[in-house]
């Protein structure tokens, strides 16, 4: 610690913190905590108790804010997706979860749409699970129209599938409800990995109320929970499962008094002694800033924080805006080969700046140059390829949104502007 009042906790190992415009990406430390979301962390590392009390209690609060039967509070979506197949695969039998991911000889197979494909399915892949493409979405080669079809995952399914996964997606196909009604008629489990579909707040409830049997939810996004915090929200026979295999059940069985919640002693032969999730275990911490972050997101508490936090990125990106056509003195044209556009994804106003020909930067170098700047700014450069940088408010602290879109003003000279 130093007495500049400016040092950050950082400072002590030489890291500089940055200005996150890209939005709540793990590799850029994921949301900005509320201060109530801090203190419940800090006041749960102080003290200690009971995980399976702890998880329990947690299972009620995602119950009431999902319309689920029963949830767990995960190490993120990713262990939540691990922790959903493990309890498809080994459902209540703790042969099953001691020996995960050797699956040999129990039904492994997780069918997935083939254009629904995408790295986070690592973490399925990790249980031992197999994944069985399903449809060839030929509309994304621009050849075709189609996606994979509900009929098709009917005809894929047999003895050996335990699940179907389903990654959520405004205008995703087939739409999850036909994906449900073929997993229901067949008695096949959907997890959906809904990781990055808040907000908007309803779709806490949405897949859960189209019938999806469990849902992974990242708590480190548009929550606005701890870093390495998610939320897997479902029926409750397969969260107990989920529960049993995230901590170590170090106890004996006669002795064990499991706390009122989704797990139930009698619908189990014995404990498993530790489960595929324990390398993804959640602390007390994660666990008091998840269920506060969820009260502030739902707005439980009376108050309508999602309102303020609104109000507040509105605040950022139009001080962004401003902050560039002041720079250029009038309006941005497509003349000097630089346009701004604000638009709406989700509910979140983001800020989207498309550098043509006539540019003094690509959109690459721009990109560049802003994180070698100090303070580094991190700018959203997903489409950076087609001249496309975009700044979302998520992340920025009050006052930031000026900084970068005078940063940017300069790089790009406010005459060109
Ligand atoms: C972010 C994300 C995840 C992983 O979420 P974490 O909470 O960081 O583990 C999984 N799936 C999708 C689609 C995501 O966007």
């Amino acid at each position: 610690m130093t007495d500049n009042p400016s040092a950050t906790v950082f400072d002590a190992w030489g890291v500089a913190p940055i200005i996150n415009a890209a939005g709540p990406k793990t590799r850029l430390s994921g949301a900005i905590m509320a201060p109530q979301v801090v203190a419940a962390m800090a006041e749960a590392a102080a003290l200690s108790v009971d995980m399976a009390d702890l998880q329990a209690a947690a299972s009620a609060v995602i119950a009431r804010a999902t319309g689920a039967e029963a949830g767990l509070v995960t190490a993120g979506a990713s262990a939540a997706l691990l922790l959903g197949t493990a309890a498809c695969i080994a459902r209540l039998d703790p042969a099953a979860m001691n020996r995960l991911p050797d699956t040999r000889g129990l039904a492994r197979q997780v069918l997935v749409a083939k254009g629904q494909r995408n790295f986070y399915d690592h973490a399925v892949r990790a249980t031992g699970a197999r994944l069985v493409e399903i449809g060839l979405p030929d509309r994304f080669a621009g050849a075709g129209m189609r996606d994979a079809e509900a009929w098709e995952y009917d005809r894929a399914i047999g003895p050996g599938t335990a699940a179907i996964l389903y990654v959520a997606r405004p205008g995703a196909l087939p739409r999850l409800d036909e994906v449900v009604a073929v997993g229901r008629a067949r008695n096949v489990p959907v997890l959906v990995d809904a990781a990055g579909q808040l907000p908007p707040a309803e779709n806490l409830r949405a897949f859960t109320h189209a019938g999806a049997d469990l849902v992974a939810f990242s708590g480190g996004k548009a929550i606005g929970g701890p870093q390495a915090s998610g939320i897997l929200a479902g029926r409750r026979d397969l969260i107990a499962s989920a529960s049993l295999q995230m901590l170590d059940q170090d106890e004996r069985f006669d002795l064990w008094q499991p706390a009122p919640g989704p797990v139930r002693k009698g619908e189990i032969v014995g404990l498993p002694q530790h489960g595929i999730g324990r390398s993804a275990k959640v602390g007390k911490e994660q666990i008091a800033g998840l269920l506060t972050a969820l009260d502030l997101f739902t707005g439980t508490d009376g108050g309508d924080h999602m309102a303020a936090r609104r109000a507040r990125w509105h605040q950022e990106t139009d001080a962004l805006m401003a902050a560039l056509a002041a720079a250029s003195g009038a309006p941005a044209g497509a003349a000097t080969g630089v346009a701004v556009h604000g638009y709406d994804k989700g509910g979140v106003p983001m800020v989207e700046l498309r550098l043509g020909a006539g540019a003094r930067l690509s959109a690459d170098a721009l990109y560049v140059r802003l994180q070698e700047g100090r303070p580094s700014i991190r700018a959203n450069g997903e489409v950076a390829h087609e001249g496309v940088l975009r700044f979302g408010p998520l992340c920025l602290r009050p006052g930031e949104g000026r900084l970068v879109g005078e940063r940017v003003a300069a790089l790009l000279g406010g005459a060109n502007l």
